[in-house]
């Protein structure tokens, strides 16, 4: 299995430091708002990621934080009168969802900032004792960048280039800073931020040491992969670096995996352009199964644009895996219980074959867009080759593939229980007979059956309504 490493700017042979075993670490979102479809980007491939290597044997121990102590949560706890608190656990609750619906697996671990504030001014204190920060008049605590001699081996810049173009490195506070290029690890609060002790003023930590210690505290010094999007690369992802590998002495992590940007009609995705959509957005239009699959019928380097147009082509793609595994089993209803024929096994053996394509496009740097595309001629040899003749050992064979390999995906292509809009009506009408008879057992036995299948009822002055949930 090739993974391309930032660090090294190549496709690497993917070596896990323990055997059998995967230690990855994806930066979370920070939460103020609802998810936008650009953070899910990273969230639905690096599941795809941690999926295809579950599905290759291995233990994923997957940790992804929530950065829930920024500027942002604050001020919009500001104006809503309200602690910070209060607006993380609401959006942290919210992502939550959101990453249901997408079908991302919970991570193993999801660590909260706030919560882990007595391992950062460990790790701040071991900077400090072993020369590598510190502490300004205000109480600010600084890293010493120059200290670290590895610095820019992952964003590939050098410090002098940094230094002449550095503007955008001016932080708040670095007028305390001995170097421009030096960070900020812990910061003296403000008038009405939130803030906790610590050996050198009563504040806050700076972004980077956050990931930096969630990622030494669930999964030890040395890690296999840490991801995120591109633009983590620089400076978060650099500073991590620096941060982890100066207080701990090891390697930090093995393989850096960033995902291209998400843009939309072109354009980077931005409020005020009027071009910007959360999840819940995109959710009230599509299942949003739809979303991931359109997130993964491209390379999760390549920038990704998104449009109307692109999701519509999604959902149609989508449909034709769903209506090909529905037609398998439509037939395998029919099919009872013969063993394939020769010339069965032969197209069996065929099949494998297509399939195995979609494990060597996994395999080259998890190709996405190239094992859909398997997918696709599977489906396209199922629809030529399975019919009301064929034996059920083959059709399941067929239909086996195709759902393990888009289960790899995160999709879930077997609608089983799916229930016709005539079979929901004619169940109501039985229970509204069952209800006249006066036998609730049987009505409340209906509604069951309904809400097994995800239908609610709604009784209403002019009938019973029902819709899909
Ligand atoms: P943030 O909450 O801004 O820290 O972002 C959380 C994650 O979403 C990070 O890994 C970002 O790199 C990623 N991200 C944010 N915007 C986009 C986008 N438009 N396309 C792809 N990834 C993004
Ligand atoms: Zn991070």
């Amino acid at each position: 299995m090739k993974v391309y490493n930032t660090l090294s700017g190549k496709k690497e042979e993917f070596t896990p430091i323990e055997d059998g075993k995967v230690k990855m670490y994806v930066c979370g979102p920070t939460v103020y708002n609802l998810i936008h479809i650009g953070n899910a980007r990273p969230m639905i491939v690096f599941d795809t990621v941690r999926r295809y290597m579950e599905h290759k044997g291995y233990e994923v121990n997957y940790v992804s934080n929530f950065t829930d102590v920024d500027d942002k949560i604050i001020k919009k706890a500001n104006e809503e009168g309200t602690d910070p608190s209060v607006i993380s656990e609401r959006y942290i609750a919210e992502c939550k969802k959101d990453m249901e619906s997408l079908h991302v697996k919970p991570a193993t671990t999801h660590p909260k900032a706030t919560c882990e504030i007595g391992g950062m001014i460990e790790m701040i204190q071991t900077l400090l004792d072993k020369g590598h920060a510190y502490v300004a008049q205000d109480g600010t605590v600084y890293f010493k960048t120059r200290s670290f001699p590895g610095y820019g081996k992952l964003s590939h810049k050098n410090l002098d280039d940094l230094r002449s173009g550095g503007r955008s490195l001016l932080v708040s506070g670095e007028d305390q800073k001995e170097d421009p290029l030096d960070f900020v690890l812990w910061k003296p609060k403000k008038e009405g931020e939130p803030f906790w002790e610590s050996p050198w003023c009563e504040g806050r930590p700076g972004w980077h040491i956050e990931c930096s210690v969630m990622s030494k505290k669930y999964l030890g010094d040395e890690i296999d992969i840490h991801a995120g999007g591109e633009d983590l690369i620089f400076p978060h992802h650099e500073n991590e670096i620096a941060q982890s590998e100066a207080a701990n002495g090891k390697p930090f992590a093995k393989y850096w995996m960033h995902n291209g940007f998400l843009n939309i009609d072109n354009k980077k995705m931005s409020k005020s352009l009027g071009n910007f959509f959360t999840v819940r957005d995109i959710g009230e239009k599509y299942d949003l199964q739809i979303l991931r699959f359109f997130m993964l019928s491209a390379h999760y380097r390549s920038p990704l644009n998104f449009s109307a147009e692109l999701m519509e082509a999604a959902k149609n793609g989508l449909d034709r895996i769903v209506t090909c595994v529905s037609n398998l089993n439509f037939l395998l209803e029919k099919a009872g219980t013969e063993a394939m024929s020769a010339e069965e096994k032969e197209l069996a053996a065929q099949a494998a074959e297509l399939a195995k394509k979609f494990d060597e496009a996994m395999d080259d740097d998890f190709n996405t867009a190239d094992a859909i595309s398997a997918v696709f001629e599977l489906v396209k040899f199922a629809n030529t080759n399975a019919n009301e003749g064929s034996s059920a050992a083959f059709l399941n064979a067929l239909k086996d593939e195709i759902v393990t390999l888009t289960d790899i995906c995160g999709l879930t292509v077997e609608r089983s229980e799916e229930i016709l809009d005539s079979e929901i009506e004619s169940l109501i009408a039985e229970r509204q007979e069952a209800r006249k008879a006066k036998n609730f057992a049987r009505a409340d036995e209906i509604r069951d059956i309904l809400t097994q299948k995800g239908i609610v009822l709604e009784d209403t002055r002019e009938g019973v309504k029902w819709k899909r949930a």
